[in-house]
């Protein structure tokens, strides 16, 4: 019986680690340089809480959670997101009586049973920035940045970000009676899971993944025609700073998408997604909005609030997309050309080590197979360790990556090959 990893999860494998860590790097980085700090909640939930928040009629909690009933009969589920657990806490540490905004980033994995393909697992990764505790456009801008300045960190090209405003729930709720009587001449067309959209939450149908629904859409009314003058005047001010930022920032694009509505029930006003030239929900790489109510469902102070989520797979595919070559992760292999010296080889070893060089001892092989085993592994250098080099307290190095140039050096200069093999 040969075991396989659930479908839709997958394994880190140690040559993707480099690319992992440049993500999670420039994203913890940025995020500091705008002074958010790092906040962990657990990766499960009571599941109301959810429901409460992301809302019942949405695609996560109708049909993506992963739900159960614990031992002590708790109905729990795991994160499928990760801001009801950031407001969770918020509420539950007092957090409000900090000095506010609370500038807040997550990292971590998210559960969602959904249809695996490129792009969308069963469990992923999601970093996230929350802006807790200020109601201007100000902080809007502010995670729009930190988002930009991290796509660009990673050198990502040909980047949009695609904007648009839901104004309040008031102004949704008229909108949602236009978006209605738009749709309903259209119902028989429309594929089943949108005629059901249709009849629970319409806004949702914008939100649509089926392509005569987006075709149809096209010409659907726009939330912009339908917000107060409040709302307006917040998104104006948005879109005034995201010009400022065109004109001094070449590569920054942005589009007001008249379409996007976003897959959860708590955004209002600002709503945004950056998404990349790949095809399909790779395309998408963050999603994020104003999320003004939601502390104040989930029984805290009214308390509004900004943020964005951003799938580190897709981050990490579209990097992977660049590198071809796996980098040198040993500096050095010892051949052991005698087999008496192989305590020796140890302490020679740590000394190296001790030098900040990345080292493994060849296994018990002929000398040939160890300097393929030093090949093959990509090391930077071969040591050789023999008798004739410990009486002359000195190391005979090839430089596998420079054609294999010969190079001696002292053992107490172990410094001067530390700067050779990381030159
Ligand atoms: P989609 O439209 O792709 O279903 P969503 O609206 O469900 O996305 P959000 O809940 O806003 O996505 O999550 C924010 C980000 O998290 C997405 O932009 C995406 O990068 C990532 N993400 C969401 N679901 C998945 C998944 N199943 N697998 C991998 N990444 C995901
Ligand atoms: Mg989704």
């Amino acid at each position: 019986m040969r075991f396989q990893a659930p479908r839709g999860t997958f394994d880190i494998l140690p040559n993707e680690e480099d690319t992992w860590n440049q993500v999670q790097h420039a994203c913890f980085e940025t995020a500091r340089l705008f002074g958010y700090r790092y906040i962990e909640t657990p990766i499960f939930e009571e599941s109301g809480l959810f429901e409460r928040t992301v809302g019942e009629d949405t695609d996560i909690v109708e049909k993506e959670m992963y739900s159960f009933e614990d031992k002590g009969g708790e109905n729990i589920s795991l994160r499928p997101e990760n801001t009801a657990g950031v407001c969770r806490a918020f509420i539950e540490n007092g957090l409000h009586n900090t000095t506010l905004p609370s500038r807040l980033f997550y990292y971590g994995p998210m559960f969602r049973y959904e249809r695996p393909q490129s792009g969308r697992y069963r469990q992923f990764h999601q970093f996230g920035i929350e802006c807790i505790g200020d109601e201007s456009p100000d902080v809007d801008y502010e995670v729009i940045k930190i988002a930009w300045d991290i796509l660009n960190t990673l050198n990502f090209s040909n980047v949009i970000l695609n904007i648009n405003s839901l104004g309040d729930s008031q102004d949704r709720f008229l909108y949602t009676e236009e978006l209605k009587k738009y749709f309903s001449k259209y119902l028989n067309d429309l594929p089943k899971v949108d005629q059901l959209r249709f009849e629970r939450s319409p806004l949702r149908i914008l939100d649509s993944k089926e392509e005569v629904t987006i075709k149809i859409s096209e010409e659907a009314p726009k939330t912009l025609d339908f917000i107060s003058s409040e709302s307006l005047i917040h998104h104006e001010n948005l879109i005034q700073n995201l010009e400022q930022l065109s004109s001094i920032d070449e590569k920054f694009q942005y589009k007001i998408n008249n379409r996007l509505v976003r897959g959860l029930d708590y955004y209002n006003k600002t709503v945004f997604e950056y998404t990349s030239d790949s095809s399909g929900p790779q395309g998408v790489l963050l999603g994020g909005g104003r999320y003004d109510p939601l502390i104040k469902i989930l029984g805290g102070q009214d308390t509004p609030a900004v943020g964005f989520a951003m799938g580190i797979e897709r981050a990490v595919n579209e990097l992977k997309k660049n590198i071809d070559i796996e980098k040198n992760y040993v500096d050095a292999v010892l051949i052991v050309t005698d087999e008496d010296l192989r305590i020796q080889s140890t302490q020679i070893a740590n000394s190296l080590r001790s030098h900040q060089i990345k080292t493994i001892i060849a296994p018990r092989k002929s000398i040939k197979a160890q300097m393929r085993f030093a090949n093959n592994i990509n090391s930077k250098s071969a040591v050789f360790i023999g008798k004739s080099e410990l009486e002359d307290n000195k190391l005979s190095i090839k430089l596998l990556q420079k054609k294999s140039e010969q190079i001696d050096i002292a053992m107490d200069d172990l410094n001067q090959l530390n700067k050779i093999l990381n030159s």
